[in-house]
């Protein structure tokens, strides 16, 4: 079946009153960049409310449901034939054709659903669907009409300049396009939960910059790799990313060596949101997003993320905060970035780990200890300074 044209339905945007266009717009110059790199030529329009994408000659529809599949702020992908109005004759016509093309058995209910904007067409709504339910039935006598719970909807829609004709409906991701709702700087490590949380805040309009925390020699080249395959991975969704890889050890060993092990980690995880929001200020994000669970390891008990989050002045958006890591799982599946994210390569956090971390630490503790370390001015700014920028997506 050749499909000249998708409907693109939207749910929640739809309902945003005056500002709709702003969305409907980015909603089509993210779907423009989801098609840039798909096999075909693809014309991306609005008309009356509605937003289509127009196929012009042949292209790989696969590929092209694909791509569509990973744009946020669309409910529904609904392949189109697209039809000059000649006459009603002709047009039940072209419906008994389409059936036949799209349903090579003919032994389902349907209903056919007419709208039509164009008002002066010579039948009305109710007229155009009881005609066309008794063509289809009369040319293939196995189907049957069920107007309550039919296994095939047929859509006919009269509009000004053409007709539409649509049976299939392929769910979109939903969510809000991406743009139309700020920027957040996501804490990405080569774990499963950080990538889902940027895509989950990008699932709802946001644009994502992304930092990961390295610590070479004791993290390698690998590790460093597979954090920018998982920003790749995230970017399919979200658009660009751009990732700050920021040499930690300096920090990270001076922590190590000056204050007690057992804090280690939560001191150096305030070291990585001061940082972040750092760089996140001087980009103009709004917001941290990391991926941390209630309880999932020591630095995510409830104590430790107060430490944490004690640090950070900017929002800190965290999606998964009580997500069981099976549903993160799942989600990391979905979106395909699992396969990557377990692949076996060390973590900065986990290098210099103590054997018996602080579950319940006390900021006021925590603060005291970290009063050792001194002026740390121009050692974060260093680290700020040599920050490697790598632009995936
Ligand atoms: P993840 O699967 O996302 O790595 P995790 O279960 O391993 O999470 P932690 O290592 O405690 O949990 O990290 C909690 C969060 O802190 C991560 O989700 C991520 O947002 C951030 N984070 C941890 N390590 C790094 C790093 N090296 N660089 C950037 N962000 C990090
Ligand atoms: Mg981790």
């Amino acid at each position: 079946m050749h499909y000249s044209a998708f409907l693109i339905k939207y749910a929640e945007i739809g309902v945003k009153g005056k500002n709709r266009y702003i969305f409907e717009d980015q909603l089509m110059s993210r779907l423009r960049a989801a098609l840039r790199p798909v096999e075909g030529s693809f014309r991306v329009t609005k008309s009356v409310g509605r937003i289509y994408v127009i196929c012009e000659g042949e292209y790989d529809m696969d590929q092209a449901v694909q791509a569509m599949g990973r744009v946020f702020g669309i409910s529904s992908i609904c392949p189109l034939v697209q039809l000059a109005d000649e006459g009603f004759e002709k047009l039940c016509g072209s419906v008994i054709a389409f059936v036949d093309e799209a349903y090579e058995k003919k032994d389902f209910s349907f209903k056919v659903f007419a709208r039509r904007t164009r008002k002066n067409y010579p039948l009305d709504s109710m007229e155009i669907a009881a005609q066309l339910g008794e063509a289809i039935l009369a040319a293939y006598p196995g189907l049957t009409v069920d107007v309550h719970e039919p296994d095939v909807g047929i859509y006919v829609e009269i509009r000004d300049n053409e007709i539409n004709l649509y049976s299939e409906s392929i769910p979109g991701p939903g969510g809000m396009p991406v743009g139309s709702n700020g920027t957040g700087m996501l804490l990405l490590s080569g774990g499963i939960d950080s990538p889902v949380a940027g895509w989950m805040c990008s699932k709802r309009g946001m644009e994502l910059e992304a930092v990961y925390f390295h610590a070479p020699p004791y993290t390698g080249e690998q590790a460093k790799e597979k954090v920018v395959e998982l920003a790749r991975i995230v970017s399919a969704y979200s658009g660009p990313i751009k990732l700050h890889i920021v040499n930690f050890t300096e920090i990270q060993m001076y922590i190590y060596q000056t204050c007690p092990h057992d804090e280690l980690t939560i001191i150096m995880r305030r070291y990585m949101m001061r940082i972040a929001q750092m760089l996140a200020e001087k980009d103009g994000c709004q917001a941290l997003i990391t991926g941390e669970s209630i309880g999932q390891v020591a630095s995510q008990t409830v104590q430790s993320l107060v430490c944490t989050n004690a640090v950070c002045t900017m929002p800190v958006f965290r999606p998964l905060i009580a997500f069981d890591k099976m549903d993160i799982v799942a989600i990391s599946e979905k979106i395909g970035a699992y396969e990557t994210s377990i692949l076996p390569y060390e973590d900065c956090c986990t290098i210099f780990v103590a054997k018996h971390p602080v579950t319940k630490p006390l900021l006021s503790v925590i603060e005291k200890s970290e009063l050792k370390l001194g002026d740390m001015t121009e050692m974060v700014a260093r680290a700020i300074d040599g920050a490697e920028i790598v632009k995936v997506g």
